[in-house]
């Protein structure tokens, strides 16, 4: 199989995100909350339960792939409505029956497993009015065991982590197998306003991270991109690298670095794609200067 990033075509211009760097878009079958996707990062089959059918984010990252975000348009998941679509995907799964649908039939079995469930979204996932309720219903559904172990993870922009409600959803992942993947793109005040598009201290983001951390292992997902065809440079690196080694200094647990780039297509373009060659450098000098393994996807 071809590397990810060598899949992906020049960011020139939008176009609709029809597909993945693995050939898919996240197919939801017409329900609103709940969808299946071949994910890079998951390694294979995922589950995502999309908090933000609204499209909501507190975030305006210049490489977001999400078209027509909005802010303050929270709405509650109907947690009944999303529960009912996530029986019958996991039943579709369990039974097979996705296996049949359209693309998926053309997969290898390993690409099939279901390899998590995941919080995520169409923006932010704890911005959800009813964060906590939607990880609550997810782990009484695991622990009902009508369906095989799934782990749960929940992918995050890390802006939310010190709220109380979202914190206590996070106690609620106890599973050891359990993930938060935090975004950290950046390792300075200017560059997270502009690549993130937020009025936000980096600080307090990774101050909300290194709560987390302290108490559980967390992924970092790094997204590097081009702007106007030009990359991170040296010292943009180094400081997100001086970020990493001090969170760690802290007393965080980091379990791994995904640095990655945007696999569906973006709608800025300004923003373009980094070679591979690229991505590896700034893997390799992350692993090495902070003693965290970082992969590229
Ligand atoms: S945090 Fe995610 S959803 Fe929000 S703007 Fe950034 S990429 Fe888009």
């Amino acid at each position: 199989m071809s590397s990810i990033v060598d899949s992906i075509a020049p960011a020139a211009k939008p176009k609709p995100a029809s597909c993945t760097a693995f050939g898919c878009a996240r197919d939801f079958d017409e329900r609103r909350y709940v969808y299946t996707v071949i994910s890079p990062r998951a390694g294979g089959l995922s589950i995502g339960v999309n908090l933000n059918p609204t499209r909501c984010c507190n975030f305006n990252c210049l490489y977001c792939e999400v078209p027509n975000r909005v802010t303050g348009l929270e709405l509650p998941v109907d947690i009944e409505k999303m529960m009912n679509e996530l029986r019958d995907v996991m039943t579709m799964v369990s039974t097979r029956k996705l296996h049949r649908r359209p693309y998926y039939h053309q997969l290898p079995e390993g690409l099939l497993e279901l390899k998590h469930i995941s919080l995520s979204g169409d923006g932010e996932p704890t911005l959800s009015p009813n964060f906590l309720e939607v990880v609550q219903s997810l782990v009484h559904f695991r622990a009902l065991r009508m369906f095989p172990f799934f782990k749960l993870v929940l992918i995050t922009n890390a802006s939310k982590l010190m709220e109380e409600d979202v914190a206590n959803g996070i106690e609620l992942l106890e599973d050891r197998q359990d993930e938060v993947w935090v975004k950290l793109d950046v390792g300075d005040q200017e560059r997270f306003q502009k690549i993130n598009g937020t009025s936000e201290k980096l600080d307090a983001l990774l101050q909300g991270i290194l709560g987390v951390a302290k108490k559980r292992p967390v992924v970092i997902q790094s997204l590097q991109t081009a702007i106007n065809g030009v990359g991170p440079t040296p010292k943009e690196v180094d400081q997100l690298i001086a970020r990493i080694c001090e969170l760690r200094k802290e007393g965080a647990k980091i379990a791994s670095v995904q640095i990655y780039s945007a696999t569906r297509p973006v709608w800025n373009t300004e923003v373009g794609h980094l070679k591979l060659n690229n991505l590896s450098a700034i893997a390799q000098a992350i692993s090495k200067k902070t003693g965290v393994r970082a992969v590229v996807y």
